[in-house]
């Protein structure tokens, strides 16, 4: 774990966003590239509105390129025949890279989608790092099989990678979730193709560049960038990607499935959208703590997140309590430039996102349901900001309830029992995280148990590490990202049995 420091003065990072180098090109075979057409496309802040730089748009032919030049680094052999901790030695030193440019990484997260400079550099570049640390200190830590079965005969499973990986990412955590994927596709000895939100491909431009310089082969990491229509399909509908890992929506989850099924059926590993339960009981062991942490599990990252404590269910003992002490948090936010260390609430990805929550808090309010905080208006300042909003009193299977905003808007719902919290927390197309505040270890055993949710946090909210996996069922899709198990997907089981004479 590392122990570095970031460092807080705003003049610092000031200086250090006037002099970054914003990569424009993309990066295949280990270097810099247009797109074949020389086509771009805008990239816009959503800190001020103004235009950032403008970026290679890939069309088919440069994502051909891109697959090509992976799957001839892992034809040669020069990633995928390496022995394991030779991989992870350069996984290892790809992660100190990142800790040395740590805080430009931050930086260039922030600048493309608005997230506070603060959080990218504490939480977004420290998962990422210690993801790669992970895999690569993993590398030569897993072990094949060899049954005993038979007496004449010797059996052994091996795991095998699979070829080219494509990568499709979003842009709310743009570095973190594709490290959720890339160094366990990359340890296992598959080549990889990324393609970043059109939103957010700075930062992964630049780890990639990062990562020749660590050592990895030319070809073995490729980064398109471009629209999700365009070069997301063609990526998705390529005959020679083995298998395809995504997070977003699952409305692209969906398409995806298509165009796989009608290409070369490769697997399809979908990370998707969330309405995440979050269940406070009377006896929860702080609830103090509980109130805080539901105001943060909403607000952070201005609600842009999977995984957001969008669904609120408070024990009616408590309600009022918990909702005063929520609405304080929120409505104390320090909101600003992302770039200035002190913000805790940035802007919205996009000025069309920040539309679309706004038009979601509109509606909520034309519902007839209770606004407690926030209206359906944008901050009077530049830039794509939407304050937190709480609605109350929502009723279960109301849009607020169902429909995945993926913004600063909370829905609060209240429960008598436990059986009732357990039937809300249930009632929903996702099942993705999910949070139980209670001091009775059997209450939160019983109710981990009956929850349909790929994740459940007892008295905390979004906790984990790289050993643990982070997956989702339902609309939320299916499959492990990160931990060991997030391996299985890049990998393809092989039987050789060996008679014995
Ligand atoms: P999105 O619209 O689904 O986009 C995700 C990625 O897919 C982007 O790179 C996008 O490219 C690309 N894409 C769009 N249309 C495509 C197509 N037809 N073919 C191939 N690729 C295509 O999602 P988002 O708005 O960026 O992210 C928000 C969503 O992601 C939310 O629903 C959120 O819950 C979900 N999410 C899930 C997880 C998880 O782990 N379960 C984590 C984070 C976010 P463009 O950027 O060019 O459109």
């Amino acid at each position: 774990m590392s122990t570095a420091q970031m460092n807080t003065s705003a003049e610092y990072w000031t200086e250090l966003t006037g002099s970054l180098r914003l990569p424009q090109q993309m990066w295949i075979d280990g270097q810099w590239r247009a797109a074949r057409n020389d086509g771009t496309s805008p990239l816009i802040t959503p800190r001020d509105g103004s235009v950032l730089v403008d970026v290679a748009a890939a069309h088919d032919a440069d994502v051909d390129d891109a697959v090509a030049g992976a799957a001839r680094a892992f034809e040669t052999g020069v990633w995928s025949k390496l022995s394991p901790r030779e991989r992870g030695d350069v996984l290892i030193r790809w992660a100190d890279l990142l800790e040395a440019h740590r805080s430009e990484i931050a930086a260039l997260i922030s600048l493309e989608m608005g997230k506070p400079v603060t959080h990218a550099w504490q939480i977004e570049t420290r998962t990422s790092i210690g993801l790669i640390r992970w895999y690569g200190e993993l590398a030569d830590k897993l072990m094949d099989e060899s049954p005993r079965s038979r007496t004449d005969s010797v059996a052994l499973v091996t795991r095998e990678p699979l070829g080219v990986i494509a990568a499709i990412t979003p842009w709310n955590f743009p570095v973190s979730l594709a490290c959720f994927k890339i160094p366990a596709a990359l340890v296992a000895g598959n080549s990889v193709v990324l393609k970043p939100a059109s939103q957010s491909p700075l930062s992964m431009l630049r780890i990639a560049e990062l990562g020749s310089r660590a050592g990895l082969p030319p070809g073995v990491f490729q980064v398109v960038t471009g629209s999700g229509p365009v070069t997301g399909k063609a990526l998705a509908a390529h005959p020679q990607v083995s298998t395809l890992t995504f997070t977003g929506s699952t409305a692209v989850g969906q398409q995806l499935l298509h165009y796989a099924g009608d290409s070369n059926v490769k697997p399809v590993w979908l990370e998707l959208g969330g309405k995440s339960p979050n269940i406070i009981f009377p006896d929860a062991p702080d609830l103090d703590e509980a109130i805080g942490t539901a105001a943060w599990a909403i607000s952070f990252n201005s609600g842009q997140m999977c995984t957001a404590g969008s669904r609120l269910l408070v024990h009616r003992s408590i309600h009022d309590q918990v909702l005063d002490g929520i609405v304080k948090h929120l409505a104390a936010l320090r909101i600003g430039d992302p770039l200035d260390p002190a913000t805790e609430f940035g802007p919205l990805a996009s000025a069309r996102h920040r539309d679309d929550v706004l038009a979601e808090i509109r509606r909520g309010i034309d519902s007839g349901t209770t606004l407690a905080l926030g209206s359906g208006e944008p901050l009077d300042r530049p830039g794509c900001f939407v304050a937190p909003a709480v609605f109350d009193d929502v009723e279960p299977d109301s849009r607020l309830a169902q429909h995945e905003i993926f913004g600063p808007v909370l829905s609060v719902l209240t429960f008598d029992d436990e059986t009732e919290a357990v039937a809300i927390a249930n009632n929903s197309d996702y099942g993705l995280g999910s949070a139980v505040w209670t001091a009775d270890i059997s209450r939160a055993h019983r109710i981990s148990r009956s929850l349909d949710a790929g994740l459940v946090w007892v008295n905390c909210y979004e906790e984990g590490d790289p050993s643990v996996p982070f997956g989702g069922r339902k609309l939320s899709g299916h499959g492990a990202d990160k931990s060991a198990h997030g391996l299985d997907k890049f990998t393809a089981l092989k039987t050789t049995w060996i008679k014995l004479t």
